[in-house]
């Protein structure tokens, strides 16, 4: 079995490109070309340039003594956190902004629910000086005020989107609209794997690096480049789908996706995707989302803004259904205290997206010799108030 994408744009039985017909051309003129602009020399050294010398790569891989030691087993942090603009967002909206130059597009639309995939490319439509337009909902708006501030600052227009709940959903209804009326000059920054194809795949490849890395890392650390585990919280499924990307075809390496259980799989609150969710199409493909019995996509709820999205990419879809992949979800309270944990064992404030992650190790045992690599995507700096509050800090 294979867990990368066929020709048709298909994880198994999940993916495919579900979209209004007044929006094919866009996605087919993406479709025809993203691998061939891909693999030209000229992208590739663009690319790995601003990866070195704009992000900072590559991240380190950090052997965390003092966690190893709690939990006795061989921890590596992948350390997204130390990027530019905080987490692995930026990795993908530099892969698409050289990807739109490339197409002749020289203005950029994207959605954004907490912010942060609106901040990343609100960052890279400013180091390539072209238009930014940002569709966020006007209750996300009024929520995330730093990162709508950091949009404004980074030159972008944040335009609210007020039909509807007032989220993601809507903003994203938003920015197809905008494509649709403006196909020939404009490029829709997807910020995860999710999407029509090829999107899923693009942003997946885009990702890559990541695991990319850990192989010659690992190597470099262990003398061997495949790890026992590789652990990474899912939202869509982009920081996932780069840890494991150079490892899907290898069965040896076991995967772990951890979801958002929110205040409990089955509390009513929750963001466990997998697990909660029936097959059906959200943003253009075909996956599994959490709906109504009729239907309806059921919002989703996470103490964390980035893993708060009622889907999940085709990718880990099919990663969950052919049991690829396993996958855990972790309550709101047993990812902060993961979080808090990393903070005093290891001196590094994680991203309460990255602490799902981390708070595997109360749920799961490892054996003393494995290697877990953990993709730490992001930093804590803007979850401060939210573990100020839950801690009484
Ligand atoms: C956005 C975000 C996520 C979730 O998105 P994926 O596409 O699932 O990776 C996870 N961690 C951080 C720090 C984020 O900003």
């Amino acid at each position: 079995m294979s867990y990368n994408v066929n020709e048709k744009g298909y994880y198994g039985e999940f993916g495919g490109a579900f979209i209004p017909e007044m929006l094919y051309p866009n996605v087919e003129e993406l479709r025809q070309n993203y691998l061939k602009i891909m693999a030209e020399p000229d992208f590739q050294k663009e690319f790995n340039q601003l990866l070195k010398n704009y992000v900072g790569r590559p991240s380190p891989l950090y052997f965390a003594t003092r966690l190893s030691e709690k939990y006795n087993t061989k921890i590596y942090l992948k350390r997204e956190d130390l990027n530019h603009t905080g987490a692995h967002k930026i990795n993908n909206t530099i892969g698409q902004i050289l990807m739109a130059k490339r197409l002749g597009k020289h203005r950029i639309i994207a959605e954004t629910g907490a912010g942060q995939h609106g901040v990343a490319t609100a960052t890279v439509c400013a180091l390539m000086g072209l238009e930014c337009i940002v569709y966020m909902g006007e209750i996300d708006i009024a929520r995330q005020a730093p990162n709508v501030a950091r949009m404004k600052m980074l030159g972008a227009t944040v335009v609210p989107a007020t039909s509807g709940s007032k989220t993601l959903k809507d903003a994203t209804n938003e920015a197809i609209r905008d494509w649709i009326r403006n196909p020939v000059d404009t490029h829709y920054i997807i910020g995860s794997v999710v999407g029509p194809h090829p999107y899923p795949d693009m942003v997946a490849r885009f990702q890559s690096v990541v695991s990319d890395e850990i192989k010659w890392q690992l190597q470099e650390q262990e003398g061997r480049e495949n790890p026992d585990y590789v652990v990474a919280c899912v939202g869509g499924g982009s920081n996932a789908a780069g840890a494991y990307y150079h490892f899907l075809e290898d069965e040896t390496v076991k995967l772990i996706a951890v979801e958002a259980a929110g205040l409990g799989v089955d509390s009513g609150e929750s963001a466990a995707t997998s697990i909660l969710g029936r097959e059906g199409i959200i943003h253009g493909s075909k996956t599994l989302l959490m709906q109504s019995n009729d239907g309806q996509i059921t919002e989703p709820y996470s103490i964390s803004a980035g893993l708060d999205y009622p889907g999940v990419g085709p990718m880990h879809a099919h990663l969950y259904k052919s049991s690829r992949a396993e996958f855990i979800a972790i309550t709101d309270d047993d990812a902060m205290t993961a979080g808090l944990d990393l903070c005093k064992l290891e001196g590094i404030i994680p991203a309460i997206e990255s602490s799902h992650a981390l708070a595997v190790f109360e749920k799961k045992t490892f054996k003393s010799e494995d290697i877990v690599v953990l993709s730490l995507s992001g930093r804590g700096d803007k979850d401060l108030e939210t573990y100020i509050k839950h801690f009484k800090l």
